[in-house]
């Protein structure tokens, strides 16, 4: 049988685990803060630990589910992406970016993605299955292994990567929760960004709960005909039901929502889609993160040009909504969620 994955584990069932095999019981705090404050990826490294106890975690659990193929830096060096095989040979890819004295880790929740949004490598892809709590986790405490030799530390983790994280909701908070435990990696609430295409019914869970973590909705048009043509969930959840959600969100967690669109030439970057947009956000707390198509393979859009992207935001900002112009990261690395993975699919 395989091993199970160690980071698969919250404290209790490790204290659970632990017990049965007549350990004291400190010894499974030991083991939490190895994992999560010390990063180890191996039971050897476990010194502090008896060796029949390090002998026995190796023989139950995984401790190193992603095997790094591909590395590839932006000539910038300011965007790394890597390519990650994951243990039953699926392929996954998280993204650093350095922005300022920001860093932060975009993460994957699904391999591939069922929602098929067209513009995007992952959706192009279809899905293949969900991550784990313990495969997505793994992905942050890999580059916080890298940066402790920097001396430096994760900022900002936004859950953005491959797969719908909303689709796969239990894993995804289960991890969350896990990087933010206070005994362990304890990377607070509001350092997460979670991102969702718009699954109403999991964005009402998300605002009942009252989680910390910022929310993010990938909107990209403001009418249902061109946003069912670029994301096909758009006919299950129109935008008039995903924005009263999103009104819900606000005004029981009275945090501001973010909104992500990508700017395609000729088709959602037009003052027709600006004006609109900016009546149906209207009196909501948000922010609009506007960023300028990655091109893929499978759809023909081209990127914004500056202008139609500065005018875009101009008409919104002339309603008082606030608007950013994102720049590309890692064009040049293919850094658009699930391009490099595609790209290894489709060889
Ligand atoms: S944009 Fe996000 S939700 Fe849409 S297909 Fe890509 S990974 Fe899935």
């Amino acid at each position: 049988m395989a091993a199970s994955l160690i980071y698969d584990s919250r404290l209790s069932e490790l204290t659970t685990l632990l017990a049965l095999w007549d350990e004291p019981g400190y010894r499974a705090t030991q083991v939490w803060q190895g994992l999560y404050q010390h990063f180890w990826d191996s039971p050897e490294q476990f010194t502090n630990l008896p060796v029949h106890l390090r002998q026995k975690l190796a023989g139950e659990f995984c401790f190193a589910p992603l095997h790094p193929v591909t590395i590839l830096t932006s000539s910038d060096h300011q965007t790394v992406k890597t390519l990650f095989n994951l243990m039953d040979g699926q392929a996954i890819e998280t993204v650093l970016m350095h922005y300022k004295e920001r860093r932060t880790i975009c993460i994957s929740t699904q391999v591939g993605c069922a929602m098929g949004c067209v513009f995007c490598a992952t959706g192009q892809m279809g899905f293949k299955r969900n991550l784990s709590s313990g495969e997505i986790v793994a992905q942050v405490l890999y580059y916080a292994r890298l940066f402790r030799e920097e001396g430096a530390g994760i900022t900002n983790v936004v859950v953005m990567g491959m797969g719908e994280p909303f689709h796969n909701y239990e894993n995804t908070m289960e991890a969350v929760d896990r990087l933010n435990d206070t005994d362990g990696f304890s990377l607070g609430a509001r350092r997460f960004t979670v991102s969702t295409v718009g699954l109403i019914p999991a964005i009402l869970r998300f605002t009942r709960e009252k989680r910390q973590i910022n929310l993010a909705i990938s909107l990209h048009a403001a009418d249902d005909t061109l946003r069912a043509s670029m994301l096909p969930i758009n006919n299950a959840y129109p935008i008039d039901d995903l924005l009263a959600a999103c009104h819900d969100y606000v005004r029981t967690t009275r945090r501001r929502i973010t909104f992500e669109w990508a700017l395609v030439n000729g088709i959602n970057d037009t003052p027709e889609q600006a004006h609109l947009l900016a009546g149906k956000l209207k009196g909501l707390l948000c922010h609009v993160n506007a960023i300028p198509l990655n091109p893929t393979k499978g759809y023909s859009g081209e990127a914004t040009t500056k202008s139609h992207a500065n005018a875009f935001k101009q008409i919104l900002n002339g309603y008082h909504i606030p608007c950013t112009i994102r720049l590309r990261r890692g064009i040049d690395i293919q850094a658009g969620c699930g391009q490099l993975a595609s790209n290894e699919i489709n060889k």
